[in-house]
């Protein structure tokens, strides 16, 4: 058996490892673009931000690992068309320019998403960065040294973990967002705790702003919105990431309108014998019941275990995701699962919220911090549905045992005995997260 996996990082790594380790025998090939495989997206801005000091330390395997491993890795090779009724890919070399065909029993699509860019006008002349690559940190952490001002454009997560980072270098960080609040899946009230914790870290923020084009100044470029002109030494741009699809597009697999690949449970794509896995592809989300493009290492992980494990004949399914993520703000933790009040109105649910500011241990106890939790449910039924968090401490923890019980559709009442460890320097007596499940009187 044959199984091309295209896309050397989170998801097509999880599969070629993970199947290595189930079946010996099965000949494993992968394609990857670029020069890097294996590697801690996710630990990207912290390099940045020197927290991180090597850029090896993000690698958590090398080509010769896999290759000693049994696993034929091919980089620099890029993949630029399938023939699902001959079960062939075209692969193009690029250190050679070379083409060729090649043959697959099973194929698993592991593409992963490119940074979206504005293409405004002077965006050619000022090359603005993205974050999407680890050869884009290299690139951003090596141009550093004579920057000053940095605009950042996006005040999604990863903007704001820029900014984060390189205002933890002294750098003067501005972001503009579009939208009237940034992390805008977040309900404003979190958003807003947010902005206050980066403004703290003397980043500056201009929102409802729309970038209209770049200048170049000498040595400075020139940022101009429909609101303001800015002269910064660097700008990165974050508005957002596609899935790296186009390929596929006259191959006739099933996507959403964006290009994210659609699969059932098992990861199997519309086309026989190709799976799908990580940010290429799209979620079903289990609270709306419809696929959704979320793309987070946590789910390209997962989707990538559960490919090796159908391919070597394990039943396993992928149930879906919630929306759980987590962020560091400055001293904070900013957490959110499930569905924001914001997100549910939006979808025409008539679900309702509490909100509690609470300490993570008992108050006597030195070292306590707020927390602030919004806990969103169906008032009809009493059924968990959301909650969000901010605070300096125990926010990791608890918005994972929210996820555990949104997962298991718990109502408030079910919730509010819950046998929770109880010790001063851990929680108060009445956890934080009991505190407001107790608010819900159903
Ligand atoms: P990718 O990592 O994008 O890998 C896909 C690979 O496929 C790429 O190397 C690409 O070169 C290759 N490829 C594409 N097209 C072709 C082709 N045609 N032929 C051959 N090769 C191809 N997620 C979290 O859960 N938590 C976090 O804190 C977090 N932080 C992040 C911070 C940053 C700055 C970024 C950029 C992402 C972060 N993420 C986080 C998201 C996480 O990194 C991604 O979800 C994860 O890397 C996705 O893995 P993947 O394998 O699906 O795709």
């Amino acid at each position: 058996m044959k199984v091309i996996i295209i896309g050397g990082v989170a998801a097509g790594m999880s599969v070629a490892a993970k199947l290595r380790r189930l079946d010996e025998s099965a000949e494993i090939v992968v394609y990857e673009k670029g020069n890097d495989l294996s590697y801690g997206a996710c630990g990207m801005p912290y390099y940045i931000g020197g927290i991180i000091e090597e850029v090896s330390k993000l690698v958590a395997r090398t080509k010769e690992e896999f290759e000693k491993s049994g696993i034929n890795v091919q980089t620099m090779h890029e993949v630029i068309k399938l023939n699902a009724t001959n079960k062939t890919i075209k692969v193009l070399d690029l250190k050679t320019s070379n083409t060729f065909e090649t043959f697959y029993d099973i194929l698993v699509i592991a593409t992963g998403t490119k940074a979206i860019t504005s293409n405004v006008v002077g965006f050619d002349e000022v090359k603005p960065f993205v974050l999407s690559q680890l050869e884009d940190a290299i690139k951003i952490k090596s141009s550093l040294d004579k920057v000053q001002d940095v605009a950042i454009i996006g005040g999604g997560y990863i903007g704001l973990e820029i900014a984060e980072n390189l205002a933890h270098l002294n750098k003067k960080v501005h972001v503009i967002e579009l939208q009237s609040q940034i992390l805008p899946n977040y309900d404003d009230i979190f958003a807003k705790k947010a902005e206050e914790a980066l403004k703290e870290m003397k980043i500056e923020f201009s929102l409802e702003e729309r970038l209209i084009k770049y200048q170049k100044d000498l040595n400075k470029t020139v940022v101009i919105t429909d609101k303001s002109t800015y002269s910064v030494d660097m700008v990165i741009e974050a508005i957002g990431v596609k899935p790296n699809t186009e390929f596929l597009r006259d191959s006739g697999i099933e996507m959403l309108k964006n290009g994210a690949i659609i699969t059932n449970e098992f990861q199997e794509t519309s086309l026989k014998d190709i799976y799908a896995a990580g940010d290429c592809s799209a979620y079903k989300h289990r609270l709306t019941n419809k696929h959704e493009f979320v793309p987070l290492g946590t789910h390209a992980n997962k989707t990538g275990k559960v490919i090796a494990e159908n391919i070597a004949g394990y039943k396993t399914s992928f149930p879906g995701i919630i929306g759980s993520n987590i962020i560091k703000i400055n001293n904070l933790a900013l957490a959110k699962t499930g569905l924001g009040y914001k997100e549910a109105k939006r979808l025409n649910l008539n679900y309702a919220y509490e909100d509690v500011i609470a300490k993570n241990q008992s108050g006597y106890y030195p070292g306590a911090k707020q927390i602030l939790i919004r806990i969103v449910y169906d008032p009809k039924t009493g059924v968990l549905k959301g909650g969000q968090m901010i605070g300096e401490k125990g926010v990791s923890d608890r918005i994972n045992i929210l996820a555990l019980a949104i997962s298991k559709e718990m109502t408030a009442k079910e919730f509010s005995m819950l046998d929770f460890a109880y010790a001063p320097p851990f929680s108060p007596v009445w956890d934080p997260l009991l505190i407001a499940i107790n608010q819900i009187k159903i």
